[in-house]
């Protein structure tokens, strides 16, 4: 039996922070995970790293919305009618939260994180050699309507007031910036603080060839296995089991299998979602992500092509893949921007895994001593993987927090 420090269940994006921000603490860390880091949800979503973020995706309001949705027409959601009564109270709760009260909550609270989002980055890439995939650029939300472009006041309202820069351009403004993009929008708006990557798993990759450069050690294992050991816990490994006092838990859409095991029952939630990579046309290409938000899908310029990634299915996570948006969605997209040949057979499919409130749990599991938690990072896991890694790590080692965890506690759910 090996004893470490502390052990990283998870090897995605928050986990690989996580572990790297513990290593660099100077405490020996294991990072244990089933399959290869960043080869799960980290490796597939659309490489934003939205410091930008002031509101949660809202909930769709009004009765046409909904009727779309439920009919099975709307390209920005999809729903397998199984689920809904599993997730019925999820989502009157995300309802409630998305209200105007409960979205400034959300972005008072997710504010430390999401304002340290990109620097945390910058930081970890110099240190991992992983500069090369950063753009820092922004990126662009388009709007099909004048309505629908209103409809973001209050938010570029609130970014005026925190001094959070971004530019409402016209339709020949944005086609400076993206000249590849057709006129099929009205307006959009461009953050350009937010920044992106080219290769999301290569970034994930990178902070964990930087983690072992440190001394730490990345096995496969399961981590089903947890267990108490005397005073310690104890996971199996390929390398056999491993002891540690920490452990923290960053199975990403995976935590509520082990947690529930534990006797810990959060009610997370999946939006699962899906990508497709396509050549450009002739010349054409983006030089950053570009959300059509009308229709719920965002093309982003990665090494692979242009990823197109999709919006929100409510599934169970383990589901048959069903991804009907593509169908709804591509003449939008065809109409927007010059799509090729499609680069691979199948489309990708990965589950955000969701609070109702949007924000993470990241702080002590609740009576289970020596057990933490990072996950449950939604739409944002990418974008805040490196600022949870620090906050954990600060909690782990018994540092002061840069910020007030309370936010992220799981006890908010009690
Ligand atoms: C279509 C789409 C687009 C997105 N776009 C963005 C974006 O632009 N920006 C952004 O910030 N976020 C985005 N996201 C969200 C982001 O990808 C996720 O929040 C993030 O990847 C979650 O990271 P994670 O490390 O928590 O989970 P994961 O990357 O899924 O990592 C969990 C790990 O746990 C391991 N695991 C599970 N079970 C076990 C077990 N029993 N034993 C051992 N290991 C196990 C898995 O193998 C996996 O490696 C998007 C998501 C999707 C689906």
């Amino acid at each position: 039996m090996a004893r470490t420090d502390a052990i990283v269940l998870g090897a995605g994006v928050v986990g690989v922070s996580a572990a790297l921000h513990l290593a660099k603490r100077g405490l020996s860390v294991t990072l244990v995970d089933r399959r290869g880091p960043g080869e799960e949800t980290s490796y597939g979503n659309a490489g934003v790293i939205e410091g930008n973020t002031l509101f949660p995706h809202a909930f769709p309001s009004g009765f046409g919305a909904l009727i779309r949705i439920a009919l099975k027409q709307a390209p920005e959601a999809n729903y397998h009618l199984s689920f809904l009564p599993k997730v019925a109270p999820w989502l009157l709760a995300y309802r409630a939260n998305t209200s105007a009260e409960g979205s400034l909550a959300f972005a008072e609270d997710m504010r430390p994180l999401f304002s340290r989002a990109v620097s945390e980055h910058e930081a970890l890439m110099a240190e991992a050699g992983a500069t090369r995939y950063l753009r820092k650029d922004g990126w662009i939300k388009l709007y099909r309507s004048d309505e629908a472009f209103a409809a973001t006041a209050r938010e570029r309202e609130l970014a005026i007031t925190l001094g959070l820069s971004h530019r409402v351009l016209s339709v020949d403004e944005t086609r400076g910036l993206e000249p590849s993009l057709m006129p099929a929008f009205r307006r959009a708006v461009h953050w350009p603080e937010a920044a992106s990557v080219s290769n999301p798993l290569a970034v994930t990759k990178a902070y964990a060839a930087r983690f072992t450069q440190l001394g730490g050690v990345v096995l496969k294992g399961d981590a089903m296995t947890l267990h108490r050991s005397d005073a310690n816990w104890r996971v199996e490994t390929d390398e056999g089991p491993i002891d540690a006092k920490d452990v923290v838990v960053a199975l990403g859409p995976w935590a509520p299998d082990l947690l529930g095991q534990l006797g810990i029952d959060l009610p997370m939630a999946f939006k699962r979602g899906y990508h497709r990579h396509f050549a450009p046309r002739g010349n054409a290409g983006l030089t950053r992500p570009v959300v059509d938000t009308a229709n719920g899908y965002c093309l982003a310029p990665m090494e692979q092509g242009i990823r197109l990634t999709t919006g929100a299915e409510f599934a169970d996570r383990d589901a048959t893949p069903t991804p009907d948006q593509f169908e709804r969605l591509m003449p939008a997209a065809r109409d927007l921007f010059p799509l090729g040949e499609e680069k691979e057979a199948q489309p990708w499919m990965g589950s955000r895994p969701c609070f109702a409130d949007s924000r993470p749990v990241i702080g002590r599991a609740p009576g289970q001593s020596g057990l933490w938690l990072d996950y449950g990072h939604a739409h944002w896991g990418l974008t805040l993987g490196p600022v949870s890694g620090r906050l954990i790590a600060e909690m782990v080692t018994g540092a002061t927090p840069f910020c007030d965890p309370k936010p992220y506690s799981a006890e908010r759910f009690n």
